[in-house]
């Protein structure tokens, strides 16, 4: 059996310093930095050469994941980080179990189903919304997450202002879109032209999620123009899964 450290040797220092500077140049910079505690654990426990090597390349390639979760969670921008196993089906009588389930396996993701929560506010929406935000991007996808408001903004404002346009770029790519709160002010003809156009770039490469307290058939008089309603609702609809909430406002109930 072939050991890393001849018993007792402590690490050289300039070796050390010298293999992280490669392992920096090498863009290894994680490994780099963890270098003198993998060296010492490795000499501590006699480990083989090759043992010594899986662990640091182990090493470099968990922080490498664990860093790019952080900045896709930076990204999605989600209003608040609740999970589905926190969200109470025994709160909610409209949702089942089975139902939830189905949910979470995301095959309405990899097929480009859209999700439309409806219901009163105070009964879990954006809970919802988020919940199966974060259950997407665990698993590997891109997520954005958006109020209406703020998307109609970002979007009149993509012409002049930098962060709009880094945003809306993150949006047209990622795999999951959620818009919440959608139609909760009426909006002018050129916002809806604005707000149809991204559906538009969206249909077919992406699944979105919206919220609403009004129905569908409410939209059209919130968007003004019957054209673009129907365009709208023609790409929204097409493959969407529209889930009725109701009962008591969860948020009105537990207010202490
Ligand atoms: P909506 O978007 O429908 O107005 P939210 O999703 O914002 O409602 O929910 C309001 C608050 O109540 C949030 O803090 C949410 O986490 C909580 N909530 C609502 N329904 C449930 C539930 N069934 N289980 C746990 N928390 C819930
Ligand atoms: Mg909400």
């Amino acid at each position: 059996r072939i050991y890393c450290g001849t018993g007792g040797e402590t690490m050289n220092p300039s070796s050390l310093a010298k293999s992280q500077e490669l392992l920096r140049s090498l863009r290894l910079k994680e490994s780099a930095e963890q270098l003198p505690v993998i060296v010492k654990e490795a000499e501590e426990s006699e480990c083989s050469y090759l043992t010594f090597l899986t662990h640091l390349l182990e090493y470099e390639k968990k922080r490498r994941e664990e860093k790019q979760l952080e900045k896709r969670l930076k990204w999605a921008a989600f209003p608040f980080h609740k999970t589905l196993d926190e969200f109470d089906l025994k709160e909610q009588q409209s949702l089942s179990k089975k139902h939830m389930n189905q949910l979470k396996e995301m095959i309405w993701l990899e097929q480009m189903y859209n999700i439309i929560f409806l219901g009163p506010p105070g009964v879990g929406k954006t809970h919802l919304a988020v919940g199966l935000g974060l259950e997407a991007l665990y698993q590997g996808y891109k997520v954005m997450f958006i109020t209406m408001g703020e998307l109609i903004q970002t979007l009149k404002t993509e012409e002049i202002s930098r962060k709009s346009q880094t945003k809306l770029k993150r949006i047209r790519k990622a795999d999951l879109v959620i818009i919440d709160d959608l139609m909760f002010m009426a909006i002018n003809q050129n916002e809806a032209n604005l707000f149809f156009h991204l559906i538009n770039d969206l249909y077919n490469n992406a699944s979105i999620i919206l919220t609403s307290n009004k129905a569908p058939k409410e939209w059209g008089e919130l968007l003004g123009d019957p054209a673009i309603t129907t365009a709208l609702l023609d790409r929204i609809l097409h493959r969407a899964e529209i889930i009725h909430l109701n009962g008591d406002s969860y948020r009105m109930k537990y207010r202490s």
